[in-house]
């Protein structure tokens, strides 16, 4: 079959591949290969690549385009695809006897096109966007520096929405439509930088080492190899079922800095977003199932394939959890050869190799959070690579940064300041994004009919979707995909995070069962003793921090050959496998969460105190000891001794406990456990629940302080409250929720930097729906996305204003945001400073300040609204007379976007503040504005860093001259001589520059 004709065919198949992670980065890197390879102009690229329309529109005007263009640039097309899609992403897809080398540009056949600086960068454009990522600020600066970028231009190549790549692709496209001085100017800062190459080993590294390098990587392919949750069962590699997650810097706290668009795995150690250039230590945080491990892992794979990470010579990966149970001293040398490889050649010449290059050697620690020391700089430095020290010492040196480099996970509990200060960076995990869920999902399942079902089924659950955004839960739903199609739609259908657990314990139990052909309506009864032992171990292990379990820990708490053959424990892994003695540990430490929170509920013997004790946690400040007293009882003896530590993940891990304890004794689950709980028992259990979350949330209400006079009243959330949220949610009785909810009374809801994504976004309405009075719901600097923010729907309704500033949420969020708050009586004020907004959006902001006459403040600052989304807005302003306050701060919308508004507003009786800083506008835009000085009651206007002339404020002057309600316009930052300024203050001191 020809190229054309499996365009053609395969056309809904390959639009999929290529859009179904909802990133735009493979179509744009095609473009860049079709574009390279002469089979698209210019023009044709700047037809497909439109910004603003969706991707898959986009694809499918290139695969229109493509085919019309003929066999061989169908071909090319095809080879394309195979060189850009991940592995699973190209199962099913037929190529024909395309090869991905008939799209690789090789510079010979080239040659002769190299005429131009410009036509260089297009032959050389895949190459050259990957040279660029880790390059743009530089080459920014170069350009403005020749004159051959404004700083306007420099704005649009680092729009805050642009992945590394995509903002390189835009600052070649800004070089080329600048011309041939401007690419030259490019290529040259090239030459140069390249002339001082990144570090690389400068001579041929001995024999030794090569062959330990070998060994390293066949040990480390082999560990990664598969997924701990996948391994052994199923023919799905980690290649196969890999799945990108979103990174984002973390953002130090600064409001100023720009939300970052979504990163990729080069950047765990590329140059984006370092803040100390001096340290050496990177850092991926995220919540416990944010898939840290899965993204080392990944890295961990492809360094050992070769892959990724080539400036690193060897990549030595370290796991927390296993270094804790090394009680002995050793050597940075010990450290490397014991618990990572073992070197077959001269061992001295290895390690000096690698003290001679520690440039060229990257470490890993996963779950710093899960060790038995936290971080301290206290210690004393530890400089000498030979001598003896104690692991957590020889770890917070490497950490540090005094002996090589490293990249570390942990949960964000973990992190303190001393640790902050050795970061070259701080990733954060935010697992999938919606088009991630789909894609895993797709992964996961070869059969798309499955796949389509399950996502269906998703998509009708939004609380079930909304979890599905953290990987590990997506796991559980894939994995029981049967008993998730087998419950239907509406209340059966899995609800909380409770809900999930217990359908992958019923997965695990079922699959024993069918084996013996027996499982009834009382599984959790007929696999009771399973789960105590298991529980026990769970509860123990909690309660000591110990996360990896001996053969003896096992038989103490009970646990049976049979109970580990159910599938929840797994044989530890461990790279050094020194020891004859298998380790297990819980397929996730979540699982583990869950098991201890079973015991808790099944355990007829517990002590009283345990449920109390267990969320009276978040009163305390983690104190070494604390919970062995709180889980006193479920004490593991260490050969003879108790162990001293604890770990920074023992908080989190036992509130997750708690939720699951929340959710367990919630009424939907009575039935099940009845037959294995006493009534009475589950009862006094579920009160004891019930009482403390409502004394916890008390404590948090009567933490409210009272209103200074003229200010509203307002909670500003502390640690934990999300937490009790989360809990009463897992219960599922909106009487609970209304109870406790009914003795809030504030206007104001603070909720910012509270780490809040879909999974607390449901907690959050759930709970909130209840409030008897409307709120200003404020959830600034969180990471509540487009599915979190379909999660808060339900409690829109008591919501009098909404700040979602920086929380990474697109066109189709906002669109159901605002279709919904349009039917809310009390919704009037929306914030959304610093998001991934677009003209597209611009359309449904217009229709609701035309339906809701009542609608007091709109801000939409820095996001990507150019002049022709000004103008759809202008169409909603024309007709809405309540709007106080219009806020549209470093969007890009130009003269033109400000005469629209400026024309939609001149009548407006209501206008109170309108900010257009940072936005293009030149004079025409001010003199367009005039107006609506001279007619409005407008107190203040924002027009900042612009571009007006002389011409412009002379027209404000004129305004001002007959309104008396202005009191400032702001204007620093405008193209005036410094004369002009001082002039003009003097003739008007309303003017502020
Ligand atoms: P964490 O280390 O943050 O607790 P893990 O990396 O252990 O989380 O992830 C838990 C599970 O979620 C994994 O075992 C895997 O099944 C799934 N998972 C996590 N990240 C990914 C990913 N990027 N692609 C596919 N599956 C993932």
């Amino acid at each position: 079959m020809s190229a054309r004709q499996l365009v053609l065919r395969q056309r809904a198949e390959l639009l999929r591949a290529l859009c179904c992670g909802g990133s735009s980065e493979g179509l744009e890197s095609v473009l860049d290969l079709l574009l390279s390879r002469g089979m698209l102009f210019w023009e044709d690229y700047q037809n497909v690549r439109v910004p603003g329309r969706t991707l898959c529109a986009n694809t499918r005007v290139l695969l229109d385009l493509v085919y019309t263009k003929g066999d061989e640039t169908c071909r090319l097309l095809l080879a394309a695809f195979k060189q850009v899609l991940p592995e699973a992403q190209r199962a099913g897809l037929s190529f024909g006897n395309c090869r991905t080398a008939d799209i690789e540009n090789t510079r010979d056949d080239t040659k002769e096109l190299h005429g131009t600086a410009i036509q260089t960068l297009q032959t050389d454009r895949p190459g050259l966007v990957r040279r660029l990522r880790d390059r743009i600020e530089g080459a920014l600066e170069v350009l403005l520096h020749t004159g051959s970028f404004t700083p306007s231009d420099c704005d649009e190549v680092q729009l805050p929405l642009y992945t590394p790549s995509q903002q390189a692709r835009r600052l070649l496209d800004q070089v080329r439509s600048k011309g041939e001085p401007a690419a030259k100017v490019l290529l040259q800062y090239f030459q140069q930088t390249e002339d001082h190459p990144s570090p690389s080993i400068q001579e041929a590294p001995p024999k030794e080492c090569l062959s330990y390098q070998k060994k390293l990587r066949s040990t480390v392919s082999a560990q990664s190899h598969f997924l701990s949750t996948y391994g052994g069962t199923s023919s799905l590699s980690l290649e196969d079922i890999y799945t990108e997650v979103q990174l984002e810097l973390a953002q130090g706290g600064s409001e100023a800095q720009p939300q970052t668009g979504a990163l990729g795995l080069e950047d765990v150690v590329g140059l984006v977003g370092t803040l100390n250039q001096e340290a050496d230590t990177v850092l991926v945080s995220g919540e416990a199932g944010s898939g840290k491990s899965t993204l080392l892992q990944r890295l961990h794979l492809l360094w050992a394939r070769g892959a990724a990470l080539h400036d690193f010579f060897l990549l030595f990966p370290f796991s927390c959890r296993r270094l804790s149970s090394e009680q002995r001293e050793l050597s940075l040398r010990e450290l490397l050869f014991l618990h990572c490889c073992w070197p077959d050649g001269d061992q001295d010449r290895i390690f000096q190799f690698i003290l001679d290059h520690p440039h060229l050697i990257l470490f890993t620690f996963d779950g710093l959070d899960e060790l038995m020391q936290s971080f301290s700089d206290s210690e004393q430095r530890h400089c000498c690579p030979t001598q003896c020290a104690p692991v957590p010492t020889l770890l917070f040196n490497l950490l540090q940064g005094s002996l090589m480099k490293g990249v570390v996970t942990s949960r964000p509990e973990a992190v303190g300041p001393n640790l902050k200060r050795y970061l070259r960076k701080e990733l954060l995990l935010k697992g999938f994004s919606p088009g991630g869920i789909d894609c895993f999902v797709r992964k996961h399942h070869r059969d798309p009919t499955v796949a389509t079902r399950v996502l269906e089924s998703l998509r009708s659950n939004t609380a079930l979707l909304g979890l599905c955004h953290i990987p590990v839960f997506c796991w559980i739903v894939s994995k029981c995909y049967k008993e998730l199609l087998g419950c239907g739609e509406g209340e059966a259908s899995p609800q909380t995070i409770t809900d999930v657990y217990l359908m992958i314990l019923q997965h695990f139990f079922q699959r024993r069962a069918s084996q013996r052909n027996t499982m009834g309506i009382g599984w959790v009864q007929e696999h009771q003793d399973t789960a105590l032992h298991l529980g026990q171990l769970a509860m123990e292990g909690l309660g000591a921090s110990c996360y990896v379990f001996t053969g003896t820990e096992l038989q103490k708490c009970g646990v049976t050959e049979e109970d580990i053959c159910m599938g929840f424990l797994i044989r530890s892994k461990d790279l050094s496998s020194s020891t004859n003695c298998k380790h297990y540990e819980f397929l996730h430490i979540t699982m583990q969460c869950f098991f201890a929170a079973l015991y808790i509920v099944l355990n007829n013997n517990l002590d009283r105190s345990t449920i109390p004790k267990l969320f009276q946690l978040q009163d305390r400040q983690p104190q070494p000891g604390f919970h062995r007293m709180c889980l006193g009882h479920c004490l593991i003896q260490q050969e003879g001794a108790l162990k001293e530590a604890n770990t920074a993940a023992e908080t989190p891990n036992l509130q997750i406990t708690a939720t699951f304890v929340s959710g367990l004794l919630s009424q939907r689950h009575r039935s099940l456990l009845l037959l294995s709980c006493p009534g009475p028992t589950l009862d006094r259990k579920s009160k004891q629940v019930v009482t403390c979350l409502s004394k916890g949330m008390q404590k948090h209400f009567k933490s409210i302080p009272r209103p200074v006079e003229g200010e509203k009243k307002s909670m500003h959330a502390m640690p934990g409250f999300v937490w009790l949220i989360k809990c009463i949610h897992e219960m599922q009785d909106s009487r609970i929720a209304r109870d406790t909810m009914a003795k809030l009374e504030v206007e104001h809801l603070k909720l910012t930097y509270c780490n809040i994504g879909p999974v607390e976004c449901t907690a959050l309405a759930y709970v909130l729906q209840h409030l008897r009075n409307p709120v200003g719901l404020q959830l600034d600097y969180n990471y509540v996305g487009d599915v979190g923010v379909e999660q808060l729907l339900p409690c829109l309704h008591v919501c009098h204003s909404v700040y979602l500033r920086h929380n990474n949420i697109s066109d189709e969020g906002i669109r159901k945001l605002i279709e919904k708050g349009i039917q809310c009586e009390h919704f009037q004020k929306i914030a959304l400073f610093n998001n991934k907004l677009t003209d597209a959006c611009t359309e449904c902001f217009a229709h609701l300040l035309k339906m809701k006459q009542n609608f007091l403040s709109l801000r939409l600052g820095n996001n990507n609204i150019t002049a022709a989304g000004a103008g759809q807005l202008a169409e909603g302003l024309r007709f809405n007379r309540s709007l106080q306050f219009l806020g549209l701060w470093g969007n890009k919308i130009g003269d033109k976007g400000a005469e629209a508004i400026a024309n939609a507003l001149k009548d407006s009786q209501t206008l109170v503040w309108l900010s257009l800083v940072d936005n293009g506008v030149g004079s025409a835009g001010a003199c367009a504005l005039a107006p609506l000085i001279k007619n409005s009651t407008l107190e203040e206007l924002w027009l900042t860093k612009n571009c007006i002339t002389r011409t412009g404020v002379e027209c404000l002057i004129l305004a001002l001259e007959s309104n008396t309600s202005v009191k400032a316009v702001w204007l620093r930052g405008n193209e005036l001589s410094p004369e002009e300024v001082e002039e003009m203050t003097q003739r008007e001191p309303r003017l502020t520059f």
